[in-house]
């Protein structure tokens, strides 16, 4: 890997993200989960069809079963209803001409019928149906393998398992499925000032949040994580928790990755393992120290709250894909109009939070607050992050410009 020195140029988001993703590799231990605790994990196969499904031609009305060649050209039509097919209660006998049977919807077709007549659209007679004209063979019923035919690839490795794909794994009698294991993280934070909420301050501290923001977050991209606390701004205890936490895929700290006086992060990093790079020019997150410790993938986070969320989005978040085996998708964005100017800096990317509205089937962004790092309340409430491109100089109002919302999975 290449090292680093602190005479190196900031990286640009997409040479950092190049650097990052370059390298990794997706695990390769497969688990095999059961269908009910398979909802959001990476499919480590590509699922082959065994049987068609439907696996029988069925209704998809509530009607009457017939064969087609009883359809009325013109005039009417009257057939005798000689019994009835329920789902999960077929009816077994015969359809012969001139006669049909009550039918309803998801029910098995019966031999001899290839049709089914709405109930709305005929009129009973007694123990007979009337049926007019307008009708077609086939109408109504879902053939065998029309959903899915025998053989064909239903889904495809790399998958990450929504609850539809589930519902279609299950339509082919499979009761487990296999899955890669889930990628394990390790965090810590580090701060002299930070405590945890619950207890009281002494002047000069502060509650740490990095830790609950990274581990919904974690939790949200289905990692598994190990919450190594808060660890205070020395080298050895540093080195400590970078020893044990080193046995996971990645490892995540927060703070101490800037050039202050207590910042060892990169320090302990360098001694322990590789720097990659550690500053890439963007706003919020300069200071973002990746590498290697031992096997696992080193991510040094900024520890203003902000930042650490903005710098995992862009950066652990597709890491965390690529090392689950996840196949490749851009983030989700959208166009929208700025209500407001953004102010903007050329020569670093820069994300501000923005709340999104609609207007006449249009979307339009503005200003969620202080754009500074540390206002962890104003991303709160934002929606998205107004992705502003290194190129840019400031935003006017009424531009177009593209946005990433918060709530679709990065
Ligand atoms: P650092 O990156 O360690 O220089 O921290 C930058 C700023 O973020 C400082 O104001 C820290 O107090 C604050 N900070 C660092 N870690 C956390 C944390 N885990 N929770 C809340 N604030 C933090
Ligand atoms: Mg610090």
């Amino acid at each position: 890997m290449p090292t680093d020195t602190t005479t190196k140029p900031a990286l640009s988001v997409e040479q950092a993200r190049e650097r990052i993703l370059s390298g990794l590799r997706p695990v390769d231990a497969v688990e095999n989960v059961k269908l009910s605790a398979a909802a959001g994990r990476i499919l480590a196969e590509d699922l082959i069809a065994r049987l068609p499904v439907p696996a029988f031609a069925n209704s998809a009305m509530d009607g009457y079963a017939l064969a087609g060649r009883d359809l009325p050209v013109n005039g009417e039509r009257r057939l005798r209803v000689i019994g009835s097919s329920l789902a999960g209660h077929p009816f077994m006998g015969d359809v012969g001409m001139g006669a049909c049977v009550r039918i309803m919807t998801g029910a098995m077709l019966p031999s001899g019928t290839d049709t089914v007549v709405m109930q709305e659209e005929v009129r009973t007679a007694g123990a007979d149906i009337v049926i007019g004209v307008g009708h077609r063979i086939g109408e109504n019923v879902r053939l065998p393998g029309s959903d899915v035919p025998t053989g064909s690839r239903v889904l495809e490795h790399g998958r990450r398992l929504r609850p539809g794909d589930l519902g279609v794994i299950a339509s082919l009698g499979l009761p487990e499925v296999n899955v890669r294991r889930r990628v394990r993280t390790a965090f810590f934070s580090t701060g002299d000032e930070l405590r945890e909420p619950g207890v009281k301050l002494a002047p000069g501290q502060i509650y740490e949040r990095n830790r609950y923001t990274l581990s919904a977050t974690l939790a949200g991209l289905g990692a598994d994580f190990v919450d190594l606390g808060v660890v205070p701004d020395q080298p050895e205890a540093i080195r400590a928790a970078m020893k044990s936490a080193s046995q996971a895929d990645i490892v995540l700290t927060s703070g101490g990755v800037s050039v202050g006086d207590t910042d060892y992060v990169r320090q302990v990093l360098a001694e322990l393992g590789e720097i990659s790079f550690w500053r890439v020019a963007m706003k919020p997150g300069k200071p973002l120290a990746f590498g290697r410790l031992g096997d696992a993938w080193f991510f040094g986070l900024p520890g203003n709250p902000v930042s650490a969320l903005v710098t995992f989005q862009l950066f652990v978040a597709p890491a965390l894909h690529a090392l689950a085996g996840e196949s490749y998708r851009e983030p989700l964005t959208l166009r929208a109009q700025t209500l407001c100017a953004f102010d903007k800096r050329q020569g670093r990317a820069e994300f501000p939070r923005g709340i999104l509205s609609r207007k006449d089937g249009a979307w339009f962004v503005g200003s969620a607050g202080s754009q500074d790092s540390s206002a962890l309340s104003v991303m709160s409430r934002a929606d998205c992050f107004v992705l502003l491109p290194t190129e840019a100089a400031t935003i006017p109002a009424g531009m177009e410009i593209e946005v990433m919302p918060f709530d679709v999975p990065a």
